[in-house]
């Protein structure tokens, strides 16, 4: 075969799995960042009813929670610097691009719940690109209930700790669509712009918005269908904020760096005078659309909430987070050792009295 020939044939078959890789590494992991994933965990525990909120508020627990909270995205980090095969399948728990998935316009009523369902229709690849978000966190809260009933309090926290940072995650509209970084509209650098760019200039702002509007905590019948009604929303929350960033950045004629260190930087420095303008006519533009942002980060707190009261209710309702006294196996140890103590020491006591008897004569 010709040379050339053969260099384009090995080119094409090449070329699509270093796109795939590209456009999968310059995905941004992170939702809402740590300060968003840590106010989620904190204001869903303070919505949830008595007793649970006392058992999941103290200081040490809601400390627990909340570090359990980031663990999801550290792990993704680890991965990324080992530079693990793993990577692929951990990122993709973190998102759902149900618009990547199906050609079904919003609000995508068709779309299958169940994953086997879902799976049979689209098959399994879509998926390994495009997300598994809900059924991670279906998956999470069936393990959060058993950590319940038995009272592993490791695994207690470290399963609410998962249902809380996915469960924000689910509710970041850019890990629900395939636009996930504004490419497709001319948004480029939105994800981390919304995520940390705003919320780290803004923090008094949103730590009030998500704490409003609180109300009863209701118990979620069907979890797979809510965990898609609710990033069905989400889903509709992108536009809103596109076009709010395209006003911004026409209005004030900012780009963020290309290079990506340079970028990152400058979404961390709440300081910095280029990106000043952009963040306030960003924040005001987002005001004019009724802030998409700060509902999407009220309802990820809410309904974070309703599946930590779900998973205890499931659970039977708990009195604490630790094993109950009476059914661990630990109790029942010592009183089989004191009576085996016992039993030896009567014996033996009536023995050295029978012996004495002889002596005495
Ligand atoms: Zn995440």
């Amino acid at each position: 075969m010709d040379l050339g020939l053969k260099f384009i044939r090995a080119a094409a078959l090449v070329l699509p799995v270093l796109l795939l890789l590209a456009a999968v590494s310059d995905r941004p992991a992170l939702a809402w960042g740590d300060w968003g994933h840590l106010e989620v965990a904190d204001e869903a525990v303070q919505r949830l009813p008595e007793p649970l909120h006392g058992l999941l508020a103290d200081e040490g627990a809601l400390r627990r929670l909340k570090a359990a909270s980031l663990e999801p995205d550290r792990r993704v980090e680890e991965l990324r610097k080992a530079k693990s095969p793993e990577l692929a399948r951990e990122r993709v728990k973190h998102y759902f691009d149900i618009d990547g998935i199906t050609s079904e316009p919003f609000p995508f009523a068709h779309f299958p719940r169940d994953r086997r369902a879902a799976e049979k229709e689209f098959g399994k690849k879509p998926f390994e690109e495009h997300g598994t978000a809900p059924w991670v966190i279906e998956d999470a809260e069936a393990a959060l209930v058993d950590a319940l009933r038995r009272g592993a309090t490791e695994e207690i926290f470290k399963w609410a700790g998962e249902v809380s940072h996915f469960g924000a995650d689910l509710h970041m509209p850019f890990h629900c669509t395939k636009n996930y970084n504004g490419k497709l509209t001319g948004n480029t650098g939105i994800h981390k712009m919304l995520e940390i760019g705003l919320l780290v200039r803004h923090k008094d702002f949103y730590a009030a918005e998500i704490r409003k509007g609180r109300a009863p905590v209701p118990y979620v019948e069907d979890a797979e269908g809510r965990l898609f009604d609710w990033l069905i929303v989400a889903n509709s929350r992108a536009a809103p904020i596109l076009e709010a960033d395209t006003a911004a950045r026409l209005k004030t004629g900012y780009t963020p760096p290309e290079k990506v260190e340079e970028a990152d930087k400058e979404l961390d420095d709440v300081n910095s005078a280029r990106a000043k303008p952009y963040y306030a006519a960003f924040k005001s533009e987002l005001e004019s659309r009724g802030q998409p942002e700060a509902a999407a980060l009220r309802d990820a707190a809410d309904h974070v909430a309703q599946l930590f009261y779900t998973a205890w209710v499931r659970a039977g309702k708990p009195a604490g987070l630790t094993a109950p006294p009476t059914a661990a196996a630990a109790a029942a140890p010592p009183t089989i050792a004191y009576w085996w103590l016992v039993v030896p020491t009567v014996v033996l006591i009536l023995l050295s009295l029978f012996r004495r008897r002889p002596v005495k004569g």
